[in-house]
């Protein structure tokens, strides 16, 4: 037991800290991962039509943190890429996150003049407004476009993502796509924006090119590790490890469900591939009213990809079954708060254990919140030392 270090989860979380512990400390980790690959849900890999694919869905990178832009910028090249989303809405495709474009394009040109003078006058230009504020405007034409936004862009794609009606989830889930007082088409605004030149897998290949770092793929941790869940004791392979865990799967997983189950939601993914250039317009085609699917992306837009055909994927929201099918997404409201604290007050009494990501810490964590986290953990509270990034 020459090692200090488990990490369990070849995820961004579980990347990043194995690939500080082995280049800052010079430690030796095992990296233990149930799927067959590493990259977790960013996972990326060609088709059998050569082009680049997400298998968990798309993945597009964007950050405020120069932080976490210069630490994974030693380990890739980038394709400048900013995100551009449409919605079908009532036969027209129109800017999501909803914005003045898209109000020009949904209402006659004198009555959009007046209610974009409105927007501005409320509450500014460029600023963004969660649909459940703008709802609770007083003024009786933005409470008209309000509801007219809330049916026509949130209400059914929201109760096709989460089953649930958007007052039903914590506020946050809709306020990531306000509606924008802007006449900025983009998806996000942040400074940094891009993909991985030849994609998140290599990326991450290189993350983890240290002959320190010993990956076992095919790899339910259960299978070689215990953790006594009263004194934080851990047994790797039968033998006693006094080393640190970090943990990156589910909580409630790691705590045998003592609890019950924390709710998650999950996803179909249906690829197809097209004998044509191009598909459609922008990355992704949202459909909040129609269909049984959320939206479908064209990998091409987010890659550049020169190639003869096109692949596309259908997002098919599911409820999630364990065996079945994979926990996407947290499901954050209040009902699952405590619960969540139970899980959280005895991982707090673990000091041997780390738990980091989105499944570990029950967080809808984009990548670089991700990566800007396992970052802060690995030099607050692994390493004990100042960030060296
Ligand atoms: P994961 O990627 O889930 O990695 C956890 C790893 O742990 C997995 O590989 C899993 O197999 C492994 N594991 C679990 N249990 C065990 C076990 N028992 N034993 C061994 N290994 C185990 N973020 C963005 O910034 N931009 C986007 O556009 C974006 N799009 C997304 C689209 C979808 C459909 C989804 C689901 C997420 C999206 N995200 C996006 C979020 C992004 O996927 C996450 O922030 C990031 O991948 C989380 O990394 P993680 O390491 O915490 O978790
Ligand atoms: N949303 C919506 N209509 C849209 C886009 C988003 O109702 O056209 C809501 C929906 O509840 C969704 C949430 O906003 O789950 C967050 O959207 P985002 O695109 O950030 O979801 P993700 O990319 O994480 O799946």
């Amino acid at each position: 037991m020459d090692f200090k270090y488990i990490v369990v989860g070849a995820g961004f979380s579980g990347i990043v800290m194995a690939e500080r512990i082995s280049t800052v400390l010079g430690e030796r980790t095992i990296l233990l991962e149930q799927r067959n690959h590493i990259g977790g849900n960013a996972y990326d890999y060609y088709d059998e039509y050569g082009n680049l694919i997400h298998k968990y869905g798309p993945h597009i990178f964007h950050t405020t943190l120069p932080v976490v832009w210069n630490y994974l910028s030693q380990f890739t090249d980038w394709i400048p890429y900013e995100h551009k989303v449409l919605g079908s809405i009532d036969g027209q495709l129109m800017p999501i996150p909803f914005n003045l474009n898209s109000l020009h394009l949904a209402f006659p040109s004198k009555m959009a003049m007046r209610l974009e003078d409105k927007l501005i006058d409320g509450y500014g230009y460029n600023v963004k407004v969660p649909i459940l504020k703008l709802r609770n405007n007083d003024d009786p034409e933005l409470q008209f476009l309000a509801d007219y936004i809330y049916e026509k862009v949130f209400l059914n794609y929201t109760i096709k993502q989460w089953g649930v009606s958007p007052e039903e989830l914590s506020p946050s889930v809709t306020a990531r796509v306000p509606v924008y007082v802007s006449r900025d088409d983009r998806y996000f605004q942040d400074k940094y924006q891009a993909m991985p030149r030849h994609g998140y897998t290599q990326m991450f290949e290189n993350m983890l090119n240290s002959k320190l770092i010993h990956l076992m793929l095919n790899t339910d941790y259960k299978d070689v590790l215990s953790v006594d869940l009263e004194t934080g004791e851990i047994t790797f392979l039968g033998q006693p490890f006094d080393g640190k865990l970090i943990y990156t799967g589910p909580l409630d997983y790691f705590f045998d469900f003592k609890y019950g189950p924390l709710p998650y939601r999950s996803l179909r993914f249906e690829f197809e591939n097209h004998a044509t250039n191009s598909y459609q317009r922008v990355g992704t085609v949202n459909y909040p009213c129609d269909y049984d699917y959320t939206r479908v992306t064209e990998f091409k837009h987010l890659t550049h990809q020169q190639s003869q055909s096109t692949t596309i994927v259908r997002e098919y929201p599911e409820p999630y079954e364990r065996e079945k099918n994979l926990p996407y997404y947290p499901i954050k409201n209040d009902a699952n708060a405590e619960l969540l604290g139970l899980y959280h007050a005895d991982a707090r009494r673990l000091s041997n254990v780390f738990f980091l990501g989105r499944l570990a810490e029950y967080q809808y964590y984009n990548m670089d919140a991700v990566v800007s986290k396992a970052l802060k953990v690995f030099s607050q509270n692994v390493c004990g030392g100042p960030q060296d990034t």
